[in-house]
């Protein structure tokens, strides 16, 4: 009996595993109503949408306890999914050695803990890329990745995902994939987005007179005032989030005196949106020009849900699944390291 008779989704983000532009609703002559396909207007390059093509571009990791080879664990080349919780790949003489002699070659059930099938996850090459990017590495070892995807699989001989919480995706994903407008972000490219490429070639600049004025609150009674204001101006950085900073601020009319200056809220989006790594280090002329608050700003609204979609999708995976699977590969490596 196989494990899945649906479909199955990416280990790493949950979504599909397949270009799903066939639900994009655009038939002008009468077009659906309601939230049972895509808006064609977020997807702009009609007709072909290219920034779908991401989803079928998968790759399964697996073990073959069975095989001669030295590691039992493989990763396929381009693969793809089937109707019953299938990957299908080709296997040839450049193939992992422990595919050569898997049986079924080129075939295997996703997310079979038990059973007789052999164990594989397929995942985006994107969100593994994504993954690669959160724990910092050059590359991911695929005995520890395979050892991390074992580690939080279910049990459950239908599972079509990790026993993970993946989020919001959660409600979309029911027998097969279950698009709703307004969503679309949730299969939007988490590495190339156009958006942020056009962003990060021209930062917004600054203008005169948006500089915030200090010291226009009163301090007496207020202990803060002792300190000099950058200390105040570090212990503002210090603080985990914007929301704490400013509820700070509100409490201490001394922090609140100290202006958040241009390398304040450049420090900040450093550390708030670890997600962008591929910002780009700024030259001493940004430093003085760019108005960086409103690049906070930018960066910070674009990437909650469903703005700048493939920010929003590359910020969820980052916050909402990389910890997880994070936290399985770090202990794993340890374990292993002892
Ligand atoms: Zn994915």
């Amino acid at each position: 009996m196989s494990c899945a008779d649906w479909e199955c989704f990416c280990t790493i983000c949950g979504g599909p595993l397949r270009n799903v532009s066939y639900f994009i609703d655009d038939d002008e002559g009468s077009p659906r109503p309601g939230l049972d396909a895509y808006d064609p207007s977020v997807f702009l390059t009609r007709p072909d949408y290219p920034e779908l093509e991401w989803l079928d571009d998968i790759r399964a990791l697996g073990e073959n306890l069975e095989t001669s080879a030295p590691s039992t664990v493989w990763l396929s080349g381009p693969a793809s999914v089937g109707v019953d919780g299938d990957v299908r790949f080709d296997v040839g003489k450049d193939s992992d050695p422990a595919l050569l002699d898997l049986p079924g070659a080129g075939y295997a059930q996703a997310y079979c803990l038990e059973g007789r099938d052999p164990w594989c996850a397929p995942f985006h090459v994107k969100c593994h890329e994504v993954l690669r990017r959160f724990l910092g590495l050059e590359s991911l070892d695929r005995e520890v990745l395979n050892e991390m995807f074992k580690s939080l699989a279910s049990r459950d001989e239908f599972a079509t995902c990790l026993k993970m919480d993946y989020g919001d995706i959660t409600e979309h994903r029911t027998r097969d994939w279950f698009p709703l407008r307004h969503h679309e972000y949730l299969v939007s490219d988490p590495i190339d987005i156009e958006w942020l490429a056009r962003f990060y070639e021209k930062f917004p600049l600054r203008r005169k007179g948006d500089e915030e004025l200090g010291g226009v609150y009163n301090t007496r009674g207020d202990p803060f005032s002792k300190l000099p204001s950058d200390i105040l101006s570090l212990l503002a950085l210090s603080i985990p989030t914007m929301e704490g900073v400013f509820e700070a601020r509100v409490a201490s009319p001394a922090l609140a005196n100290v202006p958040l200056s241009q390398s304040f809220w450049r420090a900040r989006i450093l550390q708030d949106m670890p997600w962008l790594w591929d910002l780009p280090i700024s030259t001493d002329e940004q430093r003085l020009l760019v108005d960086w608050s409103r690049v906070y700003r930018e960066l910070f609204w674009g990437s909650q849900r469903n703005r700048t979609l493939g920010l929003c999708n590359r910020r969820r995976i980052w916050t909402q699944t990389c910890p997880q699977l994070g936290k399985q590969y770090a202990s794993i490596t340890e374990a292993r390291n002892k």
